[in-house]
């Protein structure tokens, strides 16, 4: 049983780095399940603020995954690189408020400190370099309690240091982009891979900062090889396109912890994605993924697509 609730609207937000693998594929079928069993608005938002990282046609090749499995985006799809304007003024408010600082250290200058930046070096006279900017943050401890992984924390000047919001290169940076989107969109609910746990209490900080709400963070297990290391680039990048739609959603119903006996024996398309939200039970999620339920089942019996 679903129930209408419109205050729910999730996302899922790749970047164009390549096609979409079985750990996308897990997390844009995660967040579209919470969503849809909650009743609610699934997105999709194309994260293409690093050109130099960024392959030609991903794009077009990471939408085509989505239409094939049948994840509509229920609402026109958003591209990041199309609201610059959006991260500008968030950082000019940033710094208007004495929240954020420009900054002219480079990679090197941090090395001593492991890269972690808790107050400016001082640059020797007649330094041109570009600035970049950061947010200034404490070591207040910033804790959220994420659905799937439990409490979580971290001192964000010890562990992490001050933030980058605008790089030296003149590029707005992943953690800024991400906050004033999800804001931007009403984002309620971010479903996501465990892999960016810890850039959460960073765009928790952010939102503080900025006055904004703060979403339901759920972290989806990462999907890992045999051997229960998560899956290396190359790896992931094992294409889906020689799977069928369903083949590829109940591999990810399985990794999810689902009761393989939910999976509907009737239907495909779909009638069949149409049938699993309300088969879904949130609480089987396992933290992590156990290398069995990352293996590919050879007892799948493949269904068509039409
Ligand atoms: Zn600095």
């Amino acid at each position: 049983m679903t129930f209408p609730s419109p205050q729910y609207v999730g996302r899922f937000a790749p970047s164009p780095t390549g096609p979409l693998h079985w750990g996308s594929a897990l997390a844009a079928f995660g967040s579209w399940l919470f969503a849809k069993k909650a009743g609610g608005e699934w997105l999709v938002r194309i994260e293409d603020l690093d050109p130099p990282r960024e392959q030609d046609g991903a794009i077009a090749a990471q939408l085509a995954t989505l239409e094939r499995l049948g994840l509509h985006s229920d609402r026109p799809i958003v591209q990041q690189s199309q609201r610059q304007p959006l991260y500008r003024s968030a950082l000019d408010h940033l710094l208007a408020e004495g929240h954020a600082f420009p900054c002219l250290c480079s990679r090197t200058d941090l090395a001593a400190v492991q890269g972690i930046h808790r107050a400016c070096v001082p640059q020797s006279e007649g330094t041109h370099r570009t600035r970049s900017f950061r947010l200034r943050v404490d070591d207040t401890p910033v804790r959220f309690n994420d659905t799937v992984q439990g409490p979580f924390q971290q001192k964000l000047l010890s562990e992490v240091g001050d933030v980058i919001l605008r790089r030296a290169d003149g590029f707005w940076a992943y953690q800024l982009a991400v906050v004033v989107d999800d804001a931007d969109q009403g984002i309620s609910h971010v479903v996501r891979g465990a892999d960016l746990l810890d850039s959460t209490p960073r765009q928790i900080a952010l939102q503080r900062a900025l006055g904004l709400p703060t979403p339901i963070y759920t972290h989806l297990p990462l999907w890992c090889d045999a051997e229960g290391k998560k899956l290396s680039k190359s790896e992931g990048a094992e294409s889906l396109d020689s799977h069928s739609a369903s083949e590829i959603l109940r591999r990810c119903w399985q990794a999810l912890g689902q009761d393989d006996g939910s999976w509907p024996l009737q239907g495909h398309g779909m009638v069949l994605l149409n049938a699993l939200p309300e088969r879904f039970t949130p609480a089987l999620i396992p933290p992590q993924l156990s290398p069995i339920a990352a293996t590919p089942r050879t007892d799948l019996v493949d269904q068509p697509d039409t």
